[in-house]
């Protein structure tokens, strides 16, 4: 015994976009971050088509999207459902609400957009009703859903209970052969073939795939008319403080880069954003420690991370691997946070935060003047 940690061989790994396994080490969950952007880095019109052959058969992947996107969790889903098609099967993506990226680079063939079933009302009898008339036009092999917890999660254990059929939740692990999902607390992998409805976990799937779809746009189906048995007393807004950060979709965070607290906070609440901090910050008194984001602090998951005056030390780039933008503002070119950074701004953090809390007030008088016009 030498008491060297070795790396379990039944651990759960990622479905590479070649459908081949891919263990992922040092987490699990969300995915690596340097993947993660490269992904977002992909150039679809340079790839090859999935297949050329006219589709016999089909997946289809359903998901909802939000303001008018994907998130990666449900990309991953109609990634599988790409990796997993033979050349003779065909991939629909079902979109339910408005949707403006291309599902193509994701391997979708075809895409149907049903922009009236938005994520933020609760319509559950017409989104099943949708999904329920492509099921039965296209009468897929297997129906792929992110399993998450804002909609299509539930809406997938509806379908399941409509279909009867074998399914599976929650998935761990995926390939042609099984899937595979985690119980006993996690260690413990149970595996099944492939079922008609698979609804995957997050971070299972490569959606950074050497292959387009062929992105035909689908009309579609008439919505029917369903007198929901739910009454949706639609969303309430709650403020950005309130929201916990983990939970946060926008959040401006500070560094040691920052010396007016006062004109950080006005920045995120012009911006609607969640405040965080590094633990410099924290240290220093300018923050609680309930702000402090990193490897000792909350690991978040924002789709725009503003990170003004830090560096990108490893144990802040821990907590943000998750987040889709990060936005950097720092003095020096040569801070790690540019590397990790899709945008950076290299500036005076003060000077900047004040010149955009000054656009943001002109856009938003500009916004209520057009408004008022109409
Ligand atoms: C066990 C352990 C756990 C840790 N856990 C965490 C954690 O959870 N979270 C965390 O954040 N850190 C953590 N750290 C600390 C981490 O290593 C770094 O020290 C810390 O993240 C640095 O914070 P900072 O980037 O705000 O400060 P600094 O490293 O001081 O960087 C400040 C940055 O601001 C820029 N800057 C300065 N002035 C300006 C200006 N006027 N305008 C624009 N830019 C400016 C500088 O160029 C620099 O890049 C941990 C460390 C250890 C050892």
């Amino acid at each position: 015994m030498t008491g060297m940690k070795r790396v379990d061989p039944r651990r759960a790994y990622r479905m590479g976009s070649t459908g081949l396994r891919r263990i992922v080490l040092g987490e699990s969950g969300a995915g690596d971050a340097a993947l993660r952007f490269t992904s977002n880095q992909t150039d679809s019109r340079a790839k090859p088509l999935r297949s050329s052959v006219a589709a016999t058969r089909w997946h289809i992947a359903v998901a909802h999207a939000y303001r008018g996107r994907l998130d990666d969790h449900a990309r991953e889903a109609i990634a599988a459902a790409a990796i997993l098609a033979g050349p003779e099967v065909g991939v629909l993506a079902v979109i339910l609400g408005a949707y403006h990226e291309n599902a193509a680079e994701l391997g979708a063939d075809k895409i149907a957009i049903i922009e009236d079933l938005e994520a933020s009302r609760y319509e559950p009898q017409r989104e099943e009703a949708v999904v329920q008339s492509f099921v039965e036009h296209y009468a897929p092999e297997h129906i792929f859903m992110p399993d998450n917890l804002s909609g299509d999660g539930d809406l997938g254990r509806r379908l399941i209970a409509k279909q009867k059929g074998v399914a599976a939740t929650h998935v761990a692990e995926i390939d042609a052969a099984h899937v595979a999902t985690a119980w006993s607390s996690g260690p413990v992998l149970a595996s099944t073939p492939l079922p008609g409805i698979v609804l995957i976990d997050a971070g299972i799937v490569d959606t950074n795939l050497p292959f387009v779809g062929a992105g035909e746009t689908v009309t579609p189906p008439q919505l029917p008319e369903i007198a929901e048995r739910f009454r949706d007393l639609g969303l309430e807004p709650s403020a950005a403080e309130a929201i916990a950060l983990e939970e946060a979709d926008f959040i401006v965070s500070a560094g040691n880069g920052v010396s007016e607290v006062a004109t950080l906070e006005q920045l995120a609440r012009s911006l609607g954003a969640a405040v965080g901090a590094s633990r410099v910050a924290v240290d220093e008194g300018k923050f609680p420690r309930s702000k402090q984001i990193g490897a000792s602090g909350k690991t978040v998951s924002a789709t725009t991370y503003f990170a003004i005056g830090i560096s990108g030390a490893v144990q802040h780039l821990q907590g943000i691997k998750a987040c889709r933008h990060v936005i950097a503002i720092n003095r020096d070119a040569g801070a790690p946070i540019v590397k990790r950074a899709d945008l950076t701004i290299i500036a005076d953090a003060e000077e900047l935060m004040q010149a955009l809390i000054t656009r943001v007030a002109q856009a938003r008088e500009q916004t209520d003047a057009t408004e008022a016009n109409r």
